[in-house]
């Protein structure tokens, strides 16, 4: 199985503020997440990134391997599942412990790819009579250069030709109008070139790991301080960078809210009063 994501559109239909799901069963029966059947004769699950709608619930039915693609970021990432609907996604030991991570999985091959969400991988799987290419989620041109090359990755997996070619496509013939990564850096160099104060607020999904250090970048070059003070957004983005072996060369400090200090490799830990006078921008974390 690849894939076993939320139907967000499914979701809305049956809750909202008042009505929440009362069991992953539910979901289930739903079609919020895939039916119980959809899970018999399934060796292997093999998750390409962690958007809900790839994701899934980690209560799974049966004993069946699965594969993620970083079980130290789902872990992280599951700390804000507890309330609300989302608990329903958590394993239902609650621990992590069987889940193994996508780069160690046999059955099929992978490749890394450039998405908002890291990391992100493409899969091929090569069955007895049919091979196929599943690219999941991708962007086509990366913000940062840390990120694969989709298209590259593509074509390596692709190398002895495919039978059937999956491909995802969420914003194809969307009405919008599209930044490509360099429009959205000179857009943000300008901003802040024309901004004259010294706090800044700043609000990036805490899985995009390409933007999130495309806008790191660009405030260091204009002499702004990043500041994290939510723990759970800082060890996201923490153990994101040690993943993709970035070397962070300027200040990055965490503001924790309490006196319980914790140690992030990649942060150096601020007291708010020590901030007071710096030239600094503030990561919020987005709502999603
Ligand atoms: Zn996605």
């Amino acid at each position: 199985m690849l894939d076993q994501g939320v139907n967000f559109a499914q979701l809305k239909r049956f809750y909202g503020f008042s009505i929440q799901p009362d069991s992953v069963e539910e979901l289930r029966e739903m079609k919020v997440l895939p039916l119980r059947e959809a899970y018999e004769g399934v060796e292997e699950i093999y998750i390409t990134h962690l958007h809900l709608d790839h994701l899934g619930s980690l209560n799974i039915p049966g004993e069946i391997r699965t594969y993620l693609p970083s079980k130290d970021v789902v872990e992280i990432l599951s700390r804000s599942w507890w309330f609300g609907w989302k608990q329903h996604l958590l394993p239902k030991t609650l621990s992590f412990l069987n889940f193994r991570d996508l780069e160690e999985g046999k059955k099929v091959q992978h490749a890394r790819i450039s998405h908002s969400a890291f990391p992100s991988y493409a899969l091929r799987v090569d069955a007895d009579d049919v091979s196929i290419l599943y690219t999941g989620d991708l962007r086509l041109s990366a913000p940062h250069n840390i990120s694969s090359n989709s298209l590259e990755s593509l074509e390596k997996l692709s190398e002895d030709g495919v039978d059937v070619l999956i491909v995802e496509g969420t914003n194809f013939g969307r009405r919008m109008n599209y930044l490509t990564p360099s429009q959205f850096k000179e857009l943000l160099r300008e901003l802040l070139e024309r901004y004259k104060r010294k706090l800044l607020f700043i609000s990036t999904h805490p899985l995009d790991l390409e933007v999130t250090l495309t806008i790191l970048e660009l405030l260091w070059e204009s002499e702004y301080i990043p500041v994290f003070e939510n723990l759970y957004y800082a060890q996201l983005l923490d153990i994101m960078i040690n993943k993709v072996g970035y070397v962070v060369g300027e200040e990055l400090l965490f503001a924790p809210r309490t006196s319980k200090v914790r140690t992030l490799e990649n942060f150096e830990i601020a007291f708010l009063g020590e901030l007071k006078n710096l030239k600094k921008a503030v990561f919020v974390p987005s709502c999603g």
